[in-house]
């Protein structure tokens, strides 16, 4: 650990290991870290993928905050077979439209032709009505609020580990209400709940908004979204949440007896977050070394690296170590001992560090003489194994590990808020946003045109409307495309 280059020394003598670098190829840079941080492997169907224990750990981080979220919010768990009737999809005509090009079918069951072919679950909207048609029979059913974990299927014809996928896990929330004014505040208070979950827990500075019309989930009235900047500054849809309106009841026919005698078509929402999630949390805060993981959502947060060169000194540090990660597990922190002899410790500053451990901590002879450690940021270049002399006291080192964890998640949410805003230019004309989406940035301008103007944009550049963000900017606007009155400034950005 006296050397400060050694890893420098270890990366060149470990080719193997060595990531491409992010600038030079954002997407083999992508596909690197994912292999050699052992996050998800290919499955041996196109498009599936396998998720790796250390990559599922950053999943199963995203679902203990969310799901204690939507119970906090009034939300049940279930869960719904994954084989759904195919009349069921043919029932919702939008729906159907957007889905038929994607759909799994199952025709053959046990060796026989099956009767009905059977559609393996792209979203749950048409059995989840079917069931709810079941159970709601009066305003006193109502509000009717589940969610579920699952994996869905939709056969994508262009796919990226984590990004898109032919399966992927999410979860699925559906919730049906006795207004439109309930269905619309509950689809706008999941979207809120994304957007907390994004900037607090992942440090994600999302843009949340509504999607146009053309953009819109198939089947629904609404569909609200939050947008990401990854970092070759592609937009990463990150989470959506609709309002069904009745679409889907009426269809089903889901109705209760209102409180007035009268039968109504229930109002509905559904929202989710998927594994895509993690690939957007890779390619924001990614850097060359590899993953660079917010403390919220490490699967470990601390690396403790035991350093020793003669056998005598082994226990000693050993021991340290121990206690210094019995101290820190107690105070609720995830720690690991790196205490593999095979390897050395250049080579395990390296391994932690593509592996996006925010705070490594190096425990030698001379800090267990001396009550030690030396701290190391997973963000802060060129100041790896700058020592901080800490006591090993818990009083001293539970607070400062914490705070340190703290300035990192705040820290990785300032530079991508940074980036983010470096990167969205205003723009008044068509002009200015062909300009500007040439060069790989968002564009934000007032827009009122049609939807058929709105795939022009998307025929002649690349972009889409990434949404209507809330927060609009004040004063009157005109439209960029058409010069008309805009009620609303839209983003227009290149996506995954
Ligand atoms: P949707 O039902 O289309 O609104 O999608 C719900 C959520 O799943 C969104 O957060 C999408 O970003 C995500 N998602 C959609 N398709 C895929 C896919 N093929 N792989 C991974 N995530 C997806």
């Amino acid at each position: 650990i006296e050397d400060p280059d050694v890893n420098q020394k270890s990366r060149v003598q470990d080719k193997d290991r060595v990531i491409t670098p992010r600038s030079q190829d954002f997407n083999a840079w992508y596909l690197d870290v994912i292999a050699k941080a052992e996050l998800a492997d290919y499955g041996p169907v196109r498009g599936t993928m396998v998720i790796r224990p250390y990559g599922y750990a950053i999943w199963e981080a995203i679902q203990e905050y969310l799901n204690v979220k939507f119970k906090e919010t009034g939300h049940s768990n279930m869960y719904f077979p994954q084989f759904i009737p195919y009349s069921f999809i043919e029932k919702e005509a939008s729906h159907v439209e957007g889905f038929s090009p994607e759909l799994a079918l199952v025709t053959i069951g046990g060796g026989k032709e099956l009767e009905e072919k059977l559609v393996v679950r792209p979203t749950s909207e048409t059995i989840v009505n079917h069931m709810f048609t079941q159970w709601i029979h009066s305003y006193r059913d109502l509000p009717l609020m589940i969610n579920q974990w699952a994996n869905v299927t939709r056969w994508e014809m262009r796919t990226k580990p984590f990004i898109r996928t032919l399966e992927f896990l999410w979860q699925e929330g559906h919730t049906a209400h006795a207004t439109l004014v309930e269905a619309e505040k509950e689809a706008l208070q999941m979207i809120d709940l994304y957007t907390k979950f994004a900037y607090e827990q992942a440090a994600i500075p999302v843009i949340a908004g509504r999607k146009s019309r053309v953009e819109t989930f198939a089947g629904a009235s609404k569909t609200y979204t939050i947008e990401a900047m990854m970092g070759d500054r592609k937009a990463l849809q990150a989470g959506t949440s609709h309002n069904l309106g009745q679409n889907f009841s009426r269809a089903f026919e889901t109705q209760f007896t209102d409180e007035n005698g009268q039968r109504e078509h229930v109002w509905q929402t559904s929202w989710a977050i998927s594994t895509r999630f993690v690939g957007g949390i890779i390619m924001t805060h990614g850097d060359d070394a590899g993953l660079m993981l917010p403390p919220r959502l490490a699967p470990v947060q601390v690396i403790i690296i035991p350093i020793w060169k003669k056998d005598d000194e082994k226990t000693g540090v050993l021991n340290a170590a121990l206690s210094v990660k019995e101290v820190l597990q107690t105070a609720g922190i995830k720690v690991k001992i790196d205490d593999f002899e095979q390897r050395t410790p250049g080579w395990k500053f390296n391994f932690w560090e593509m592996k996006g451990v925010p705070l490594r901590l190096e425990i030698g002879p001379r800090d267990v003489s001396s009550g030690s450690v030396v701290a190391s940021r997973r963000d802060v270049p060129g100041k790896q194994g700058k020592v901080f002399g800490i006591s090993m006291e818990p009083s001293v080192l539970v607070p400062y590990v914490k705070d340190k964890l703290d300035e990192i998640q705040s820290s990785l949410l300032g530079l991508a808020t940074s980036f983010r805003d470096s990167n969205i230019v205003d723009v008044s004309s068509y002009d200015e946003l062909k300009e500007v989406i040439s060069k790989g940035k968002w564009a934000r301008g007032p827009w009122s045109a049609s939807d058929k103007e709105e795939l022009k944009v998307k025929e002649e550049t690349g972009a889409t409307i990434r949404c209507f963000p809330f927060d609009q900017p004040q004063g009157t606007k005109t439209c960029l495309m058409t010069g008309n009155l805009a009620e609303e400034v839209a983003i227009f950005a290149k996506s995954y």
